[in-house]
């Protein structure tokens, strides 16, 4: 687990503000973070004579995949005022006595990962000291990363996990009995016997608790059985109870600040946001829920004070049922897509515009007004069709729904490209269908965890198709597509899992769901890192690793292109650097230089 104890030394911490001046004239809460970490800057004293052009760092020794145009692999780089300077094999020549010079001994070098989907920004809300799971393969994985946790916060304290895993992934050998199971009460107790501990999966359980959690539970009226799971509406009962007492904007700040802190270890250095069920604050309220409306501020607050380490991109859902959209209307003429500084800004409307995608809901209304106002819209699709005659599969009403939009408002879903994500179900006829209007897809390996084969003879794979739509891609004027976690409830934000099952088609239990559809490392990494940068608009910026653009890389701990298929799941960043900073150090790279 990322934390804060001195992991970052060697660099002072410098902030190179872009558009700041630009994000002040509207939205007050953007503007306002901007200059509060303009000022954060100038704190720091850090104000370089205008003729020094030498670099801040230099990185010698590597194999730095750009993923440029050329998939050019570099040996060095160097990085100047938080943007990439001179990329190739000579960078050692210019530097000044400040420049530290960094020997990357051979290691593989990857632009820093964007994750155009997921939900960090509810990673960041969660009650208790939640603690990812994702990379446990064990019970005993599981015992010594809570340890491990517990050892760096308050006794009493609650140690959670809020989704972002599965019991599937503890599933290293079928004999063995503790295999494709929670943790126990027992279990639970050995490794955080002083901490109440609260496991749960995907977005309503089932659940998992130690003794101390068990009889605070039970002093709620709680159902927790002798072993520790929970099941039925008891792990909603308990996450309810967990929010109303444990969450304060404080602690929120606090799980910001340690959502960030692991994307930085496993190298996601970008994330487009993509909302949550909007809350009731009752206990039909799931690991999904939060307030749509504040949701962001902990972030904000923490972007304010100069501390945001990763860059956020932020996505307002809409699930409304009503004709006329009235909650749609007004944020289109309340909010401006776009807007902020290259650490935080706001992006389109989505994961959803509107409640459901059937002819009486909303969808083409919704679609349509998204449209008429130039926004980006942003849907999801989860459905497949069974046999050719069923009824519309969700992507085809909203492929339809697109096309309804692009009448009216002629270019938009080109222009401002629109996206639906995850697609497991699509097939040819319905992305040719799509790329006639210029419309893209976000691919997503949320089956990875919990997906089985599939019985349908439209669409015979688990999905999504990387294959087909990669392929696709490639005629003139091709389908965009980009790579996605939709973490962290159903999916882990882990982008090296995501990587591992778009490459092999293998699910957490080791079967091969996804056959035929299996896409090379070389696709995949471009997907999550270049081809991205142009999902978020920012190409230009963001995605690869080329002069002038903003200096986001990960050092990592293997070769990504020769490791065997199971080792990628180990793959883990040394370094991950942010707009020039050092925002994870894992200690293996000497930093002095
Ligand atoms: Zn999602």
């Amino acid at each position: 687990m990322a934390s804060d104890n001195g992991k970052r030394r060697g660099f002072s911490r410098r902030r190179f503000i872009q558009g700041a001046a630009a994000a002040a004239a509207s939205s007050s809460i953007l503007s306002s973070a901007a200059r509060e970490e303009k000022h954060g800057e100038e704190e720091h004293g850090h104000r370089r004579p205008p003729s020094d052009d030498a670099p801040d760092i230099v990185f010698v020794n590597g194999k730095i995949h750009t993923m440029d145009d050329e998939n050019t692999v570099a040996s060095s780089l160097s990085i100047r005022d938080g943007r990439f300077a001179e990329v190739g094999h000579a960078a050692r020549g210019r530097h000044g006595h400040d420049t530290k010079v960094i020997d990357l001994r051979g290691r593989t070098v990857v632009p820093g990962i964007i994750d155009n989907h997921n939900h960090i920004v509810l990673m960041g809300n969660r009650p208790g000291f939640h603690t990812p799971l994702e990379n446990a393969y064990s019970i005993p994985d599981v015992q010594a990363i809570y340890a491990a946790r517990a050892a760096g916060i308050p006794r009493d304290a609650w140690i959670t996990t809020i989704g972002g895993f599965h019991s599937n992934h503890i599933y290293a050998n079928p004999s063995d009995p503790t295999s494709g199971r929670l943790p126990t009460r027992a279990e639970l107790d050995i490794a955080v016997p002083n901490n109440p501990a609260f496991i749960e999966i995907g977005f309503t359980g089932p659940a998992t608790t130690n003794s101390a959690g068990k009889s605070l539970f039970e002093s709620q009226g709680i159902t927790v059985a002798e072993n520790g799971s929970m099941t039925g509406n008891n792990p909603s009962r308990a996450l309810l109870y967990l929010r109303q007492t444990l969450l304060n904007p404080e602690s929120r700040r606090r799980a910001v600040v340690d959502a960030m802190n692991y994307a930085a270890t496993v190298g996601v250095t970008t994330h487009l946001d993509q909302g949550a069920f909007q809350a009731t604050n009752t206990a039909a309220d799931g690991a999904a829920h939060e307030d749509n409306f504040t949701m962001h501020i902990p972030f904000l607050e923490v972007y304010g004070k100069g501390k945001g380490i990763v860059r956020l991109r932020i996505n307002f859902l809409h699930m409304e049922t009503d004709q006329a959209t009235p909650e749609l209307a007004q944020r289109l003429k309340n909010a401006f897509p776009f807007l902020g500084n290259d650490m935080v800004k706001t992006g389109g409307i989505g994961e959803f515009i509107a409640a459901g995608t059937s002819a009486t809901s909303p969808f083409v209304a919704a679609a349509k007004r998204v449209a008429a106002a130039g926004w980006r819209a942003e849907v999801h699709s989860l459905g497949r069709r069974n046999a050719p005659t069923s009824n519309p599969a969700d992507f085809e009403l909203e492929i339809m729904g697109f096309e309804a939009a692009n009448l009216e408002s002629p270019g938009v879903v080109r222009e401002r490209r629109w996206v639906i994500a995850h697609v497991p179900g699509i097939t040819q006829e319905w992305i040719d269908r799509l790329q006639a209007i210029g419309g893209n897809l976000s691919l997503t390996g949320w089956q990875y965890l919990a997906g089985n084969p599939t019985a349908s003879t439209v669409a015979p794979y688990a999905g999504p198709p990387f294959r087909m739509i990669v392929d696709s891609g490639k005629r003139p004027d091709g389908i965009h597509a980009g790579l996605s976690s939709d973490g962290m409830q159903i999916a882990p934000m882990n982008p090296w899992l995501h990587m591992y099952y778009a490459t092999t088609g293998i699910n957490a239990r080791k079967v091969l769901i996804n056959p035929n559809q299996q896409i090379s490392r070389e696709e995949a990494l471009s997907l999550y890192t270049r081809q991205n940068g142009w999902f978020l608009r920012e190409e230009d910026e963001l995605g690869t690793i080329e002069s002038g653009k903003l200096a986001d890389l990960v050092v990592l701990n293997s070769d990504y292109f020769a490791v065997p298929d199971e080792d990628l799941k180990k793959i883990r960043s040394v370094l991950t650097v942010v707009g020039g900073n050092v925002v994870y150090d894992g200690g293996v790279l000497d930093l002095r230089g």
